[in-house]
């Protein structure tokens, strides 16, 4: 997991906030056009990558996610347009006929809250909390594991956010468990070459533009960095 830096939200909300009214889904051009303006924001903020999964938003398709649900069981309305709990999130495969073992991110974790029906925001590790990045374990298998001590309260607070958004689920596992792979033989064929394995690492872990010209990052970022500076 990455941790999105705070940053200043989109004008569009700003100006329209004292006006609005906490209906997400409402059907105005004032909601529509504030939503659309957060949705981009998000998407440059966030390199392109999904703030759960740091899957490729482009390929997996994207919501605005709200970290503390607007709505439904342990839903929090004030915070709808509050920008420190929105992120962007892929798809997560969850709209596609497939093994339940291979859903995740923000749909996902709506239905992981209904099946618990109770959500803990104090126990769930946001992209936007400082310190997120130091919580998760990227295996070279390909598996996430909380970094913490079992029995500890972090420990507890990352298993609970890995169990509610499904980032180690098996799609999610090879798709890491490849691209590390991948690395630790570069790594070692380039191990006494430091120019090369420079040159690789701003090719792997710098940004580049997208279709738009916006600049994102290869997927699964932390998994490559993690590799590169374990
Ligand atoms: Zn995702």
């Amino acid at each position: 997991m990455r941790h999105l830096a705070p940053h200043p939200e989109p004008v569009e909300l700003t100006h329209a906030k004292p006006t609005l009214l906490l209906d997400w889904n409402r059907r105005s051009n004032k909601v529509r056009k504030v939503r659309r303006a957060i949705k981009d924001h998000l998407y440059r903020h966030q390199y392109g990558l999904c703030g759960y999964c740091e899957g490729s938003l482009g390929e997996l398709g994207r919501h605005t996610e709200h970290v503390e649900p607007k709505a439904g069981i342990g839903g929090n309305p004030a915070r709808t347009f509050d920008y420190s709990n929105l992120i962007a999130s892929c798809q997560g495969d969850t709209d596609k006929p497939k093994p339940a073992q291979d859903a995740s991110c923000g749909h996902y974790k709506d239905q992981q809250i209904h099946a618990d029906g109770v959500y803990t925001p104090a126990d769930f590790i946001s992209p936007r909390e400082p310190g997120c990045d130091q919580q998760f374990r990227y295996l070279l298998d390909g598996r996430v594991e909380p970094t913490a001590l079992a029995g500890t309260a972090d420990h507890r607070r990352a298993a609970y956010t890995l169990r509610l958004t499904g980032l180690d689920c098996l799609r999610l596992r090879n798709r890491r468990r490849q691209i590390a792979e991948r690395h630790i033989r570069q790594i070692d064929r380039y191990k006494n070459d430091p120019v090369s394995l420079q040159r690789l690492i701003n090719h792997y872990l710098g940004p580049r533009k997208d279709s738009n010209g916006t600049d994102v990052l290869l997927p699964f970022h932390t998994t490559r960095r993690q590799r590169f500076f374990p």
